[in-house]
C-alpha cells in the first residue's frame, strides 16, 4: 500500500497520510479482488484489495478514487482501439462502455496504468481489446506513464 502511495506521491503533489479524524477518507478493505469507486464519494469510501492485488493494481485503484476512469473508455477511444464485444463475458459489457468526463486535453495513452489489457473479461480467450496501432502494449501495471502523471498534475492543479 505504501509503495502504491509512493508511485503517485513521487510524481505529483498528491500526498497520503494515515486517517486521524477526517470526515471523508479512503477505507481499505481486504477481501476478494481489487476495486474502487471513481472519484470522491464522501464519508468512509471503501477501496477493496484481495490477495491477487499487487502494488500496480492498488495504484490503479487509487487512481480511480482520485477521479480517473479507464483509459479505454475515453470518448475518442474508437480511433485507437477496437472493442471485440463478441468476446466480452456476458454481463461485463459496462466495463467497456465510453464514459463522459474531462480528459484534461491530453491525448489517448496506450501506456496508461488505467488501460485494460487485451484479454480482460474475455469469455473465450480471444482479445476483448485490439489496438489499432501495431506493436503497442496495453494493460501495464508497473508504472505511471508520462501522461498518467500529466493527467493527475492537471486535475489536482499541481503546477
Ligand atoms: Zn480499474
Amino acid at each position: 500500500m505504501l509503495a502504491a502511495f509512493k508511485m503517485i506521491s513521487d510524481q505529483t503533489c498528491i500526498l497520503f497520510h494515515e486517517y486521524t479524524n477526517e470526515m471523508n477518507y479512503i477505507e481499505f478493505i481486504s477481501g476478494t479482488g481489487c476495486a474502487s469507486y471513481v472519484g470522491f464519494q464522501g464519508g468512509a469510501q471503501p477501496l477493496y484489495f484481495g490477495r491477487g492485488c499487487n502494488v500496480g493494481n492498488l495504484c490503479h485503484e487509487l487512481m480511480h478514487a482520485l477521479g480517473l476512469h479507464h483509459e479505454h473508455t475515453q470518448p475518442d477511444r474508437d480511433q485507437f482501439v477496437t472493442i471485440q464485444w463478441d468476446n466480452v463475458v456476458s454481463g461485463k459489457e459496462d466495463n467497456f462502455k465510453v464514459k463522459e468526463g474531462d480528459t484534461q486535453d491530453l491525448p489517448y495513452d496506450y501506456d496508461s496504468i488505467m488501460h485494460y489489457g487485451m484479454y480482460y473479461f474475455s469469455s473465450n480467450r480471444n482479445p476483448t481489446i485490439d489496438s489499432k496501432k501495431s506493436g503497442v502494449q496495453i494493460g501495464q501495471r508497473n508504472h505511471l506513464s508520462p501522461l498518467d502523471i500529466a493527467r493527475l498534475n492537471k486535475l489536482y492543479q499541481c503546477e
